[in-house]
């Protein structure tokens, strides 16, 4: 464990300010039960079944997982959480996250979604950027064939996935509001890296306005991020980059398995770790021409940009250093971090409860597969607990 400066994730008293106990008490429950593989995998059939007979349990799913994980569904009941984030000094990304879209129709509908977020954004001190995925503004079949040579870039449908991009990004320019691109799968992430290059070229002259995310579990991304670094300052323009590990783990790996190659995943775990740390001292080293957020629950790579910060005695607050956790996961990392002013955001999903299911459900099986993570949550919570039955 790293020595801990000005920071201390144990605070729980600090972390868990805002929440009634009957908030704790709930969100322990729900991680418990996402800490059962059997029992998520039952009510996940379960539950998109009854959704789709028009059971009413909409209820019951908006009051417990919903509410930890998610904004609202329009646009009164995002604020108020935005609010309540921004009064403790934690920024909201509003996440769009809408899945299953697969006409053109959807696309320009999502564009027109992700601009009016960056005009949302733009004029909330309390949100801090926008972030969007590729696949939300065009055909994940589409990228997956430009990638491997199967179509050509200038194909109508490719085309029209940089045009939209581009219009978003435009406007995230003019409105002077960053825009956080998120990576995805790595046979289309190729595609990814090249719009978001030519974009970062061609808007992030002053500062950075189009971020890419580089997934630290692959064992090729520290030499990228050191190839765009030598890019960018050759072409005189500043990169951002949101730093992650990555969330496609399994399914790199089996991919990979079947077509008889090399993962491109990192071996364990800690080489992932390993990279992640150096991804950030490569970052820091380099922050004149570069804007970071780490987007990360891992306590120790929080601990470690601290430690770095402190070295090259930058400002807590540095506008071009930001801390990113999902929201609902991680409070004792986010809230600690920002009782000390350092910038910190949450990736806020929001919409009607029926769409951002997909999410919910992967969001539970993510944490059950992350065992680690459910510990985390778990013991912190529970330390809280007991706290306030203490002091009682
Ligand atoms: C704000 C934010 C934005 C995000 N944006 C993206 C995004 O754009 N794209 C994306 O893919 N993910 C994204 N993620 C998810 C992220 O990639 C991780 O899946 C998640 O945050 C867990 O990693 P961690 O650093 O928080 O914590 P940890 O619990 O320390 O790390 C878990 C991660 O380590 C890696 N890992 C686990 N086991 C192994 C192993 N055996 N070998 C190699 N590596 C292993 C995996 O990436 C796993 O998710 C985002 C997360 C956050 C908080």
């Amino acid at each position: 464990m790293l020595q801990i400066h000005d920071v201390n994730f144990e605070d729980t008293k600090e972390a868990f300010k805002s929440k009634s106990t009957k908030q704790l008490r709930l969100s322990y429950l729900l991680f418990w039960m996402m800490s059962k593989p059997l029992l998520v995998r039952y009510l996940s059939q379960i539950t998109r079944f009854l959704l789709n007979v028009h059971f009413p349990i909409k209820w019951l799913i908006k009051r417990t997982i919903y509410s930890q994980f998610c904004g609202g569904e329009d646009k009164n009941e995002y604020l108020k959480v935005i609010k309540n984030l921004g009064k403790v000094g934690i920024g909201a990304i509003l996440d769009y996250s809408v899945e299953g879209e697969d006409s053109e129709a959807d696309f320009e509908r999502t564009k027109e979604e992700l601009i009016k977020i960056v005009k949302i954004s733009s004029e909330d001190e309390n949100i801090p950027c926008a972030c969007m995925k590729i696949t939300g503004i065009g055909s994940f079949e589409v990228l997956q064939k430009v990638q491997a040579g199967d179509l050509n870039k200038d194909v109508a449908e490719f085309v029209s996935i940089e045009n939209r991009l581009d219009q978003i990004c435009n406007t995230a320019f003019q409105l002077k509001t960053p825009i956080y691109i998120d990576a995805e799968e790595s046979w289309i992430q190729g595609v990814i890296d090249d719009l978001c290059e030519k974009m970062i070229l061609k808007y992030n002259k002053e500062r950075a306005i189009v971020f890419t995310t580089l997934q630290m579990y692959r064992r090729d991304r520290l030499q990228y991020f050191s190839n765009l670094l030598e890019k960018v300052k050759a072409e005189n323009v500043k990169v951002g980059v949101k730093i992650v590990r990555g969330a496609y783990l399994e399914k790199e790996n089996l991919r990979a398995q079947k077509l008889n190659e090399l993962s491109p995943i990192n071996k364990s775990k800690e080489a992932t770790d390993h990279l992640y740390n150096l991804s950030l001292q490569m970052a820091i080293e380099n922050i004149e021409h570069v804007e970071i957020c780490a987007g990360t629950h891992n306590e120790n790579s929080c601990n470690l940009l601290v430690e770095l910060m402190q070295k090259r005695q930058l400002e807590n607050n540095d506008p071009k250093i930001w801390f990113s956790q999902l929201y609902g996961m991680s409070d004792h990392i986010s809230f600690n971090l920002a009782s000390r002013k350092y910038n910190v955001s949450k990736y806020l999903p929001y919409g009607p409860v029926k769409s951002t299911l997909p999410y919910l459900i992967r969001r539970a099986e993510e944490n059950t597969a992350i065992a680690g993570q459910m510990g985390q949550e778990f013991r912190i919570l529970k330390k809280e607990l007991k706290r306030r039955k203490l002091a009682s």
